[in-house]
């Protein structure tokens, strides 16, 4: 979503890049102040931005790495199971086969 103010100097549009509060007019070479009200919008956005990366974090850390890691218990745990229960089959098929 781009952002336009006029240049206070020539009148012409610029295009409010998304950072810092002034910006160089491309026709006059100006340094304008950008709008308040943009660059307020725009950090406003990234606070939001960044708190819904934080709240990604803790549900990652809270939810998803615990259900990742109980279910690999949960196969770790069939898998020592069926070691578990092959194992004296596999012993008492090679005394068979071997003595
Ligand atoms: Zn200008």
């Amino acid at each position: 979503m781009t952002q336009t103010f006029n240049c206070p100097n020539c009148g012409a549009a610029i295009e409010y890049s998304g950072a810092g509060r002034t910006m160089k007019c491309q026709y006059c070479s100006t340094v304008v102040q950008v709008p308040e009200e943009l660059w307020r919008e725009q950090e406003t956005q990234q606070t939001v931005t960044q708190w819904k990366k934080y709240v990604m974090i803790f549900l990652i850390i809270t939810v998803v790495l615990p259900t990742c890691l109980s279910l690999f218990g949960v196969l770790a745990g069939l898998f020592g199971a069926v070691i578990g229960f092959l194992a004296p089959v596999f012993a008492v098929f090679v005394q068979f086969f071997v003595h």
